[in-house]
């Protein structure tokens, strides 16, 4: 059996400018993608259309084509592809994994608020979720994910290694609002599996959503990918990055003339070693680059280490 070719994707929700952290994701995605000869994709998660501008994704664009991290085929929206989300949601409620629940904003307020009196965090079972079809009644409804309720969820992390959960940490999660909008954790799940990803490479602040999309995968029956979730990026104060640590959009550090390569060098090393080497070029780190490498601990900004890669570059 042929392995498949390797697809690794960026997938940046527009917020005007490239952070240094998304930067980072999308270059240890490319670095991937081009160490393995497979293909790097983009994809704009534009779902949020209160703050969506064409200009917020532009920014990103241009933030990637000055790091020089060019992607290999048109990207892609999100947003267009609301029609497949819904109906994936509608495959999942024909095949059993997915079910309409009618329960209201007040009553799982309620339910949560007894949780918070009772001192636990059970998440909210839906008088729904067993309730036969010719009992429902004609009214709003979401769609939820019938989740596990024994046993356990386990992905597999190239960075975090193997990871797992007791499957009673799963609450039967929104796919679909009452509106017929999907939410996050259905569209990035269909459009990964569309986009043919083989890895997801993205901040470890997703850990959690890569056990609850893996219940969507199994549910449709898919190929699971495999994923490597990076520790973030701190301020030089270990602290989590803000505007106080200085610049953190890619065009701040464009704007004081650093250049790319050194900024493709210095973001690699966030994160990321090949023995002691700080000095290296773009083509030795397509060589070199794997997980081995990566730690799991927060990487902290570091101007003096930028200027020193700049000055050899
Ligand atoms: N759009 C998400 C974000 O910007 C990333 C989703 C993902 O990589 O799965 O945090």
């Amino acid at each position: 059996m042929s392995t498949p070719q390797v697809v690794t994707r960026f997938a940046p929700s527009p917020t005007g400018y490239l952070h240094i952290g998304g930067a980072r994701t999308a270059l240890f995605n490319w670095l991937y993608a081009r160490a393995k000869g497979g293909k790097f994709l983009l994809r704009i998660e534009d779902t949020d259309r209160e703050r969506y501008t064409p200009a917020a994704a532009q920014a990103i664009l241009d933030g990637l084509a000055w790091l020089g991290l060019e992607w290999d085929e048109e990207p892609t929206s999100q947003f267009a592809g609301a029609e497949r989300h819904r109906a994936v949601a509608n495959e999942m409620l024909a095949n059993g994994s997915a079910y309409k629940c009618f329960s209201t904003k007040e009553e799982i307020e309620a339910y949560r608020e007894q949780a918070r009196e009772d001192g636990h965090q059970n998440p909210f079972p839906s008088p729904w979720r067993d309730a036969d079809p010719a009992d429902h009644p004609d009214a709003p409804f979401v769609i939820r994910l019938r989740a596990p309720r024994e046993g356990g969820v386990a992905i597999k992390d190239m960075v975090q290694k193997k990871v797992s959960w007791a499957a009673s940490s799963f609450d039967d999660l929104i796919l679909l609002r009452s509106d017929g909008t999907p939410t996050y954790m259905l569209a990035v799940v269909v459009d990964d599996h569309d986009m043919g990803v083989t890895h997801v490479i993205r901040g470890d602040d997703h850990l959690i959503n890569a056990g609850r999309q893996s219940l969507i995968y199994k549910a449709m029956g898919w190929d699971i990918p495999v994923f490597a979730h990076i520790p973030l990026i701190h301020g030089e104060d270990g602290k989590k990055l803000s505007k106080r640590h200085g610049a953190t959009g890619v065009e701040e550090y464009a704007a004081m003339g650093y250049m790319p390569e050194a900024m493709r060098n210095y973001l690699a090393r966030l994160g990321w070693s090949h023995g002691n080497d700080e000095l290296f070029s773009t083509e030795q780190a397509i060589e070199w680059f794997d997980f081995n490498g990566m730690g799991k601990s927060p990487s902290r900004l570091d101007f003096k280490k930028l200027d020193n890669v700049s000055a050899h570059h």
